[in-house]
């Protein structure tokens, strides 16, 4: 197709937003994702302002038979919010949130950040559990699950997803909640991407001081075991309020070890629950303070902003053993030279583990752990080591996995098997039957795709 001055033309009446070719001088800005490993050059990019918008982009890459991409914070590690040769529904325009303190809701348009909403809420006493980088999309997050620091407490973002307005794949505007739509709201929870673009999402929110305390231990590598059991031991017996957070990484070429924690209760709660492991050691290092909440959840933000390269590989596990610590560090040596390698797991369970596992399509409520090795680089001759890192490392924590992956961390776009993997049988079935109703042309296709 010849997308050009009539492209432009066909969007006049009907479209709000912007439209940007590649001849326009914005292209280069407009097509970049978080992910510098991906560099792809759609036909098109449209940035609508709501969801009249959204319809209209739908039925024109439709008519056009170009291939959709979706794009709200453009955070998708292997890229699934932008394409070769197809139009990219870039949801940037529409951000902002409405919060309702008397309720206790929040509403954020489609293409909110996560960073908005916390801002929004926390000016009135309240939260909702959403991921550790503010920059991230509430849109993309929430549809795969939305994991965070204040999960055991309030669980996963789609746990207090209250209601979506969902754009389906024939330009229809439907509301999906418990009492509408239901099955869609199911999917919605862990498939979300499957099922047409959200435009806006409605969340439960919950009272939370402003400050809590959050920081770190760090120990020399050679305690990785000591340590490790210790968080065992406290992920099994430690309030809900208390995340923690267990892994290794490098500073500059030494290996440590350490174990992190947000408690969402009172300073002094956090004070006796976090006594056992501040006190082991002592530590090289002990960043526990009593911080404000919104700071806590932008100070990953530079460290993971836009452009680096990217990989990671996740699994959920049911426990984290001596022999899987003794492997990892095995692993910390073989970084390549030039990377930022690291392994986190953080605390899942309470909140998550008591709704049910068929209340949503997310997978993995069973797990103890969420595992994963993460890499960073710049220099792409180094891609494939990288990459190779992380896939080696992830093998040898298979074993002790549950059923369920967390679905935002998978690639793996046209390949069912993989997909089926992370949901299990019975609920892909269930997600086939799904997709079949509301999307069954797969007009939305570059996710974590369910083949109809
Ligand atoms: C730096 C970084 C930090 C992260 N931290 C966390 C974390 O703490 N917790 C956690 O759970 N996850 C985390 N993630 C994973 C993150 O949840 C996923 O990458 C998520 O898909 C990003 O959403 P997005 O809107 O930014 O991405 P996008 O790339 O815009 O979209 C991701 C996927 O969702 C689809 N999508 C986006 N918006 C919509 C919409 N409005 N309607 C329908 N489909 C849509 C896209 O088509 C694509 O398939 C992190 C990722 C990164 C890169």
């Amino acid at each position: 197709m010849a997308i050009g001055s009539t492209t432009r033309r066909a969007f006049t009446d009907d479209f709000a937003g912007e439209v940007i070719l590649p001849q326009d001088s914005a292209y280069d800005g407009a097509r970049v994702v978080w992910n510098g490993m991906i560099d792809r050059r759609p036909a098109l990019i449209v940035r609508p302002t709501g969801a009249a918008d959204v319809a209209t982009a739908i039925r024109f890459a439709r008519a056009e038979e170009l291939p959709i991409a979706v794009r709200s914070g453009g955070h998708s590690i292997p890229g699934f919010s932008t394409c070769d040769d197809g139009i990219v529904i870039d949801l940037s325009r529409m951000r902002g949130v409405r919060v309702d303190p008397e309720r206790r809701i929040a509403q954020a348009n489609g293409g909110s950040l996560l960073g908005d909403i916390d801002h929004e809420a926390q000016a009135f006493g309240l939260v909702c559990p959403f991921g550790v980088v503010s920059h991230t999309g509430a849109a993309g997050l929430t549809l795969g699950g939305g994991m965070g620091r204040l999960q055991r407490k309030f669980g996963l973002s789609i746990d207090n997803l209250l209601a979506a307005d969902v754009v389906t794949a024939d330009g229809r505007l439907v509301r999906a909640s418990e009492d509408e739509n239901a099955e869609l709201f199911w999917g919605l929870r862990g498939a979300g991407p499957n099922f047409g673009i959200v435009t806006s999402l409605e969340y439960r929110l919950h009272p939370m001081e402003r400050v809590i305390t959050y920081g770190s231990v760090v120990h020399p590598v050679e305690r990785a075991n000591e340590l490790a059991a210790l968080v065992r031991e406290e992920v099994a017996n430690g309030p809900d309020e208390a995340a923690l957070a267990f892994g290794f990484a490098h500073d500059n070429g030494e290996p440590f070890v350490f174990a992190g924690a947000l408690h969402c209760g009172s300073l002094q709660d956090a004070e006796r629950d976090l006594a056992r492991l501040r006190a082991f050691g002592p530590p090289s290092a002990d960043t526990f303070a009593a911080r404000s909440y919104l700071s806590t959840q932008t100070m990953n933000d530079d460290a993971m902003s836009w452009g680096h390269r990217f990989s990671m590989k996740s699994a959920m596990l049911r426990e984290q053993p001596d022999d899987l610590i003794d492997k990892l560090v095995g692993h910390l040596s073989r970084i390549p030279d030039g990377a930022h390698g690291e392994f986190t797991s953080w605390s899942m369970g309470r909140a998550i583990a008591r709704v049910p596992e068929d209340a949503t399509a997310f997978a993995g409520r069973d797990a103890t752990f969420w595992f994963a090795a993460e890499i960073l680089w710049e220099d792409e001759a180094l891609d494939e080591s990288c990459r190779e890192w992380a896939r080696d490392a992830l093998a040898d924590a298979q074993p002790y996995a549950t059923t369920g992956r967390y679905v935002n961390d998978v690639a793996g776009a046209g390949d069912a098997d993989v997909v089926r993997s992370v949901y299990g049988d019975a609920k892909y079935e269930r997600l086939v039957a799904l997709k079949r109703e509301w999307d069954p042309d797969n007009v939305f296709r570059l996710n974590q795709n369910i083949t109809p």
